[in-house]
């Protein structure tokens, strides 16, 4: 027997396969469920914040109407399950939303947003290119002073050190290529503007890098593919795996990876009884 193969690859499931092939499977084949973290709630708290923001007229973009976008989505992201599950007492909401203010604040010293011409904000893009479906949501998507494309991807955590730039950038790599498929453009620039510290990363997108990134995909997609006929996804233990919310299921923590097969199994089961009515 083998596993489903996942119907895409997207920047998140290519750097989790290189991370690490056991939590890419849990996560993209299992679908195990992951709780929500405050780092990863806060990052979607301030990207919802700053999708507001460019949603407004040019000349409104000020610091303080992106304070009024912030409480716009603190409002919104009270029901969601990625904010209430995390349970946070008083204390601990207050220092959660005082963090988020401080990247608003951040972002206005990495750029002027009353200069961006923005012409896509979480655009959702897909392509399949050599028989693989590849998705990417892209923070934004803007024209810049000669009318070429930029792509900028939002990060809330610290800036990689020079060692990881690059692999960081493969994401935005990747981005690059979807818009290049799809608009028949290669952006001009790539850039992830990282609030907390405040720094931006850019690149150019060459015909080199975009070869690159093809052939990592089609690498990492042939990775997969072997992984899955053979039921073979091997854990990488590293410093990841304090973030990592699969241990129960992981052997290098004394977990089963049976579990996350019952899991699975059950969860197609009880999708399959959805879709078929019964005839009792
Ligand atoms: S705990 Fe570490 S080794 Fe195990 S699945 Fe998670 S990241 Fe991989």
């Amino acid at each position: 027997m083998s596993l489903p193969l996942p119907v895409s690859l997207s920047p998140s499931k290519v750097s989790s396969f290189t991370d690490c092939a056991l939590a890419f499977r849990f996560s993209a084949i299992d679908h195990l469920p992951e709780p929500p973290s405050v780092p990863a709630t806060r990052g979607t708290l301030v990207h919802a914040a700053l999708e507001r923001l460019f949603c407004l007229d040019p000349a409104d973009r000020t610091h303080e109407r992106s304070l009024v976008c912030l409480e716009e989505a603190v409002h919104e992201l009270r029901t969601e399950a990625d904010f209430v599950d995390l349970a946070l007492d008083d204390d601990a909401e207050r220092a959660f939303l005082a963090d988020a203010e401080v990247l608003m604040e951040k972002y206005f010293r990495l750029e002027d947003p009353t200069a961006i011409t923005p012409i896509g904000i979480e655009l959702k893009l897909e392509i399949e290119l050599g028989g693989v479906k590849l998705r990417g949501i892209i923070d934004r998507l803007e024209l810049d002073a000669d009318g070429d494309l930029v792509v900028t991807d939002y990060k809330t955590g610290r800036a990689p050190g020079e060692r990881q730039e690059q692999q960081r950038l493969a994401g935005v790599a990747f981005y690059s290529l979807l818009c290049e498929q799809l608009f028949g453009r290669r952006p001009a620039k790539v850039q992830l503007l990282y609030l907390a510290d405040p720094v931006a990363i850019i690149s150019t997108p060459t015909d080199r890098s975009t070869k690159g990134v093809e052939r990592k995909l089609a690498a990492v997609w042939a990775a997969v593919e072997r992984a899955c006929e053979r039921e073979d996804f091997r854990p990488n233990p590293s410093k990841l795996c304090d973030w990592c919310a699969f241990k129960a299921y992981c052997p290098s923590f004394g977990g089963q990876v049976a579990l996350a097969d019952a899991y699975r199994i059950d969860r197609e089961q009880a999708r399959q009884a959805a879709q078929v009515p019964s005839l009792v």
